[in-house]
């Protein structure tokens, strides 16, 4: 299939999450016509409820297929946030604010994947330097557990904005996003997608139909999800808000992270919860997110929590999305199973999958994302 050829095509595009939105943004971009099929509302679920941090939580803890995706996504980032808020006029706050990785952790791994990346490492901070000035309200402790990492090159965004300029910027090239309209299923006939019956009507005729409904795509595919392992992982937040500006870099321990955006506001999260397709948050998880967050951040304990909410990741083995054509399926593709790096992964993953669209060359070997239909 030529790239030509592909302009002339159109497209559905199931879920409107950051994933379908980028990729429905570069099959436009290529000028491809495009459908967008939502169940719900546009970028309310997993990608809204996020923390925004483009690089995974110790990178060196991933294979190399998260490192290769992640770092590709990484070199295309700063340019399409620049481009989405210059076509939108909505500020998607990109930073590179960096991150600063707390003891207890792997130094020597951690080195060493940096070194074999090219991964720039600032400084390493360690016991003596409680008296750093940037971190005066972390506590002797942590310091005493060992050095941290500052890793200056990690870049953080605001989901909620990079989704209404890339909503934005999506209905600008002319895609047609359909809300309430939930993917019942997928009728084949030969080897092709013939129809979707969905909440709105049935819908048939495309020359391609892209899944991309994050925790649900294996709902959405039904029978033919083969053996794909593509399943809800509960995430819980917490929101405050401070009056001044707040320290720099994000900090990370283990698990927990704290986010500092630009107007005070501090995100505390994660949890990461094996609980079925539930997104209710519980108390339980409020307070050791809290109490674990006030020993690097003590002001934490007077302040109100403004927010408090949960998300469900499309958790796949090893954080490996599958990103590609169904193997039996001609006009079926996949854009799903980001887990925990979905908005780090996406303008990454859409060029892939454009690119395996249109034939045009990989920029590296991308069979391994086709591994996740386990045949
Ligand atoms: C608490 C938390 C913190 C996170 N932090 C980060 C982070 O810091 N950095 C990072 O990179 N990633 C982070 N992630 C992960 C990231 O948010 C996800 O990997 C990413 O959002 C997945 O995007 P998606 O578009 O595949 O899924 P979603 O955003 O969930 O979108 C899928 C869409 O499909 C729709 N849909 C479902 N079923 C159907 C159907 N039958 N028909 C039509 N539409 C359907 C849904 O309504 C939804 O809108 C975090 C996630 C959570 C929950």
């Amino acid at each position: 299939m030529s790239s030509n050829n592909e302009m002339n095509q159109d497209f559905i595009v199931i879920g409107a999450g950051i994933i379908g939105l980028a990729t429905a943004e570069r099959l436009l971009a290529q000028g491809a016509a495009v459908t967008i099929l939502e169940r719900g509302t546009v970028g309310q679920e997993s990608s809204w409820a996020g923390g925004g941090v483009l690089s995974p939580l110790c990178p060196w803890n991933y294979p190399d297929e998260v490192t290769r995706l992640t770092s590709y996504s990484a070199s295309l980032f700063a340019a399409w946030v620049h481009s989405l808020h210059a076509a939108s006029g909505i500020d998607p706050e990109y930073e590179m604010s960096g991150m600063l990785v707390l003891p207890p952790f792997d130094a020597h791994a951690a080195q060493q994947w940096c070194v074999a990346h090219e991964v720039k490492v600032e400084k390493n901070f360690s016991a003596p330097s409680a008296t750093v000035p940037s971190f005066p309200t972390i506590g002797r402790d942590v310091w005493e557990q060992g050095d941290a990492l500052l890793l200056p090159e990690v870049a953080q965004v605001r989901n909620p904005r990079l989704l209404r300029a890339l909503h934005s910027r999506v209905k600008a090239l002319g895609g047609h996003i359909i809300e309430q309209c939930a993917v019942h299923d997928i009728v084949t006939g030969g080897s092709r997608v013939q129809t979707l019956t969905t909440a709105c009507g049935t819908f048939s005729a495309a020359q391609g139909y892209i899944v991309t409904a994050g925790a649900w795509s294996k709902q959405v595919l039904g029978q033919h999800a083969l053996n794909l392992n593509i399943k809800p992982m509960r995430g819980q937040m917490l929101l405050f808000r401070f009056a001044t500006a707040p320290l720099r870099p994000i900090l990370l321990q283990d698990d927990l992270y704290l986010i500092y955006r630009r107007d005070g506001h501090l995100l505390i999260g994660s949890t990461l919860e094996d609980v079925g397709f539930n997104k209710q948050t519980t108390i339980a998880a409020r307070n050791d997110l809290l109490e674990r967050a006030q020993r690097l951040v003590p002001a934490l304990g007077n302040m109100p929590l403004m927010q408090h909410w949960a998300g469900l990741r499309p958790a796949s083995p090893h954080n490996i999305p599958t990103i590609g054509r169904h193997p039996q399926l001609d006009n079926l593709y996949i854009n799903s199973g980001h887990f925990r790096y979905g908005v780090t992964m996406a303008p990454a993953s859409a060029s892939i999958l454009l690119n395996e669209i249109t034939g045009m060359p990989q920029p590296f070997d991308v069979a391994p994302y086709q591994a996740g239909w386990g045949i």
